[in-house]
């Protein structure tokens, strides 16, 4: 079987590495904000080329901090795309934020940024874009779109580690950026992590209170903040992975290059070629009218798909609210998404395995 995504193999590499630094930290007796974030935050907003990073306890607070901090008054309306995962969507349903779906462009998959003005009014006051499978949402137009209406930009890059958009990184282009470091993303811990990358210093200390119960001195309490740490353990994992992804993603755009190359079946929709150096490819996902067939016949010859995401937020249970909403682009892309296997530890043997039996569906 070729596994979707194998992480016993994924951190493999590492292990040794990993060890040490876990010891490290457990024989030093400091466990939560100490000298292991303070380098990983240092680091990756060095990685990010952006002036600063706050590490907190995974993806989903670092797009919640974000918005806390940013402190709109509640009801102002967030503009997001409808394909996204609920993560995106959750935080601003948390602050008591209404979050305005956008239908994505159906070839990119995402946020489509010619219908993102129709949306606005005057209660709009932030656009998340989210680099979903790993590519860039088109920020030309939608900071074009924020300077008009003045307008904050905040990013979910939880895909996107490494990502590039004309050359700038993915991190650096928002006015804030949220990662997670969940461990099947591109740059994965062994637990939970995330981090919020902005160039916006006083967005970035009042993150770094809020993520410690609003506190800058101990026992002094300026917000009502939250417990979202990222811990010491987690916080020197990520220190030993952080060097080596360039090379991991680089070996991503290698794997998806054949994939846009070679694969040709009719009927299958691969994503866009245009941007191949500049996506981190996260996720690889081809859409087919017949998923379930195709899915079965993949896996009747050993090779294991997932599909991200089979359900769209407004279609959820959480959100009995926006049932009435309709969204066919949204809804026909959540029928027809497979994702394929792509990850830096696949063997080239691999690779073509994949392509060749693609090759081979009758549809
Ligand atoms: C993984 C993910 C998140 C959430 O990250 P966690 O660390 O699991 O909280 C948010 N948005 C997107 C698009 C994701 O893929």
């Amino acid at each position: 079987m070729i596994p979707f995504l194998d992480l016993n193999l994924v951190n493999a590499p590492y292990l040794d590495a990993i060890e040490a630094a876990s010891l490290r930290v457990i024989r030093s007796g400091w466990y939560i904000l100490g000298e292991e974030l303070a380098a990983f935050e240092r680091a990756f907003a060095n990685y990010c080329q952006v002036g600063h990073c706050v590490g907190v306890a995974n993806g989903l607070d670092a797009i919640t901090l974000i918005f806390k901090a940013m402190d709109f008054p509640p009801g102002s309306e967030v503009i997001v795309p409808a394909n996204t995962y609920i993560a995106s969507v959750l935080p601003l349903s948390f602050l008591h934020l209404t979050p305005v779906l956008v239908e994505p462009d159906p070839y990119t998959m995402l946020l489509d940024a010619s219908l993102v003005e129709a949306h606005i009014t005057t209660k709009t006051r932030a656009i998340l874009t989210v680099d979903l499978y790993g590519r860039s949402c088109e920020m030309d137009a939608i900071s074009a779109l924020a300077e008009t209406y003045d307008l904050k930009i905040v990013t979910d890059a939880a895909q996107a580690h490494g990502t590039k958009y004309q050359g700038k990184k993915v991190g650096s282009i928002a006015h804030a950026t949220a990662f997670s470091f969940y461990p099947t993303k591109n740059l994965g811990a062994l637990g939970d992590a995330g981090a919020v990358t902005t160039s916006d210093e006083t967005l970035a200390k009042k993150i770094r209170y809020l993520r410690n119960y609003g506190s800058q001195q101990r026992y002094k309490n300026e917000y009502q903040g939250v417990n979202s740490r990222l811990d010491e353990i987690q916080a020197a994992i990520l220190n030993v992975k952080l060097p080596y992804l360039d090379k991991e993603n680089e070996r991503r755009r290698e794997i998806a290059g054949r994939y846009l190359d070679e694969i040709k079946l009719s009927q299958l929709i691969l994503p866009p070629a245009d941007r191949v150096q500049e996506d981190s490819w996260h996720l690889f996902v081809v859409r087919h009218p017949e998923r379930q067939r195709l899915i079965s016949y993949l896996e009747s010859k050993s090779i294991q798909t997932n599909v991200h995401y089979p359900l769209p937020v407004h279609k959820q249970l959480a959100y009995k609210s926006m049932a009435q909403l309709i969204l066919p682009v949204t809804e026909q892309i959540h029928e027809e998404v497979i994702s394929l296997p792509l990850n830096p530890v696949m063997s080239d043997e691999e690779v073509a395995y994949i392509i060749e039996t693609i090759n081979q569906f009758d549809s």
